[in-house]
């Protein structure tokens, strides 16, 4: 006999199990297929993020700095450490108990909410039949499904992964031992928080950007920043730099690339292929179902993450849009809740971005070049992290955080950040959009002294030239 069910999810990274979540909450009876597995071969719910992505990567960036701030600051604060040392198996299993944690945690609220977890791969058959291939092949019916599979690491032709040598970002957080120089190719987010990683437990870092410029989506003001203080910390970012062949060796990798003075060559001890990720469809859903792709692969949604297949939802990195796990989430919440037959809809505009780096990178809204090129008049109101008393005395100077609003009705249409605490000051600046403030909104809020936080009531100040710990230009009365 085949089981029925209101729903089934194919996917329990964070956009899967958070429409679970949701459904079971709203009454609905869901099941729940994935097909991760441990490194001990077991079933592990949460996916990419939960697994080999945000979490993994924030425990050894989380380790990584604090290592830096005892080595590298201490001594100003008038900490002397005499031996200070690396324990890299230590470090690692820090990060796995924190992974397993979780994992297990996914696991517990799936039990809490009577969601059928079901380990084994899915595939989407005509009539809303999802087949699972695991330990046996078992067929599932659905009166909704929800396709969450997410996504893998790009390969590139030109350093294609062996697993040694050259490896991915999941294998990039397993290393039992810190590369003397470690070559990573793009510098983009998952490149940059890995670099940093490296580099701070001592690792030589080269990283080669096809790009003339990087981070793209960020305010450019903010990138000309990082760029100046991920040097100083000794990350060799090399732009305009295409990688053309890549060659494993016993004890190294040979890299050649194009730069603009010509052909040139690396030699490092591991490679990290970082170029992007691209959409999980292998195996999702057999081609009589017609399930349309877009042109880039990923499976084609609407606004509600409706594909063009009547009650089949996909959601997270598989559709368009930033692969971000809290993107992915609320899409999740979205899908689970118009299925319950509630009106949810989703603020595409608000999504903030983080890059997890020292310093922090922060942004939600539109960018400065990016209301230029749309013709929006806006006023901009910057203030530094040297002039806050908390970044102070806690030595970290660097950054500032950016304030755009529209000129005429003064509502806030992007907040940039980037120094000391920014993935945490960014939830206050959407949290103000998202209620449609205007810069005065945040001006006339109350900000505790002395806090990071004042850094963005001061921008807020600084967009009408009434900073109060900066000499701005004499302006106009506002
Ligand atoms: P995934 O998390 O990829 O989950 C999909 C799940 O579906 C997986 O378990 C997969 O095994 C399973 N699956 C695939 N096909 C099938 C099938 N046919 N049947 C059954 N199961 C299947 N995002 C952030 O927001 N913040 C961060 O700090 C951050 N850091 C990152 C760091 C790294 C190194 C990486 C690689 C990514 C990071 N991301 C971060 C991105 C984030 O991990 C993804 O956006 C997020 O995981 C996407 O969620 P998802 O649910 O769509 O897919
Ligand atoms: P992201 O999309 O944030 O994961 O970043 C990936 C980065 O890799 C982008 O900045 C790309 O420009 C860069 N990239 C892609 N292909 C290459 C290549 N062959 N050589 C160097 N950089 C690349």
């Amino acid at each position: 006999m085949t089981d029925r069910f209101d729903i089934v999810v194919i996917g329990a990274g964070p956009a899967g199990y958070t429409a679970a979540i949701r459904a079971a909450q709203l009454g609905l009876k869901v099941a729940c297929v994935d097909a991760w597995r441990d490194t001990a071969g077991a079933p592990a719910l949460g996916g990419t993020c939960l697994n080999a992505g945000c979490i993994p990567s924030k425990a050894l960036l989380e380790t990584s700095e604090l290592f830096v701030q005892a080595r590298d600051h201490g001594p100003a604060h008038g900490l002397k450490f005499k031996e200070l040392s690396l324990d890299l198996a230590a470090m690692q299993a820090h990060k796995d108990k924190v992974v397993s944690d979780l994992t297990r945690g996914i696991a517990t609220l799936f039990k809490a909410h009577g969601i059928a977890s079901i380990p084994g791969r899915g595939k989407l058959l005509p009539k809303n039949v999802v087949e699972i291939t695991g330990a046996s092949t078992q067929r599932l019916e659905a009166e909704h499904v929800i396709l969450a599979s997410g996504s893998t690491p790009v390969n590139l032709k030109s350093a294609p992964f062996d697993g040694e040598r050259i490896v991915d970002s999941q294998a990039a957080l397993e290393f039992r031992e810190v590369p003397r120089r470690l070559g990573i190719i793009g510098a983009g987010v998952i490149g940059l928080e890995l670099g940093s990683v490296w580099r701070r437990l001592g690792a030589e870092v080269v990283l080669l950007e096809a790009q003339e410029t990087f981070l793209s989506m960020a305010d450019e003001q903010i990138v000309r920043e990082a760029l100046k203080q991920f040097t100083a910390q000794g990350l060799d970012i090399r732009l305009g730099a295409r990688v053309l062949e890549s060659k494993a060796e016993k004890n190294a990798v040979t890299v050649r690339y194009q730069s603009k003075e010509g052909e040139r060559q690396e030699s490092v001890d591991r490679l990290i292929v970082a170029v992007g990720r691209r959409p999980s469809t292998d195996g999702l859903f057999a081609e009589e179902t017609g399930l349309l792709l877009d042109e880039w692969g990923f499976v084609h949604v609407d606004e509600h993450c409706q594909t063009n297949l009547p009650n089949v939802h996909a959601i997270g990195d598989l559709v368009r849009g930033p692969m971000l796990a809290h993107k992915g989430m609320e899409e999740g919440v979205m899908v689970a809740e118009r299925i319950a037959g509630r009106e949810s809809n989703m603020n595409y505009d608000l999504v903030p971005a983080v890059i997890y780096t020292q310093p922090e990178i922060a942004w939600v809204g539109k960018t400065e070049q990016g209301l230029k090129a749309a013709g929006i008049a806006h006023r901009v109101g910057v203030f530094p992290f040297a002039a806050n008393g908390r970044a102070r005395a806690m030595g970290q100077t660097g950054g500032f955080v950016k304030i755009l609003a529209d000129t005429h009705s003064d509502r806030v249409l992007g907040v940039h950040l980037i120094g000391p605490g920014c993935s945490e000051l960014v939830a206050s600046a959407a949290l103000a959009m998202s209620f449609g403030a205007a810069s005065e909104d945040i001006r006339l809020t109350l900000f505790a002294h002395p806090t990071l936080s004042e850094a963005l009531h001061e921008a807020s100040l600084a967009v009408t030239g009434q900073a109060i710990h900066l000499a701005q230009p004499r302006r106009a009365k506002p």
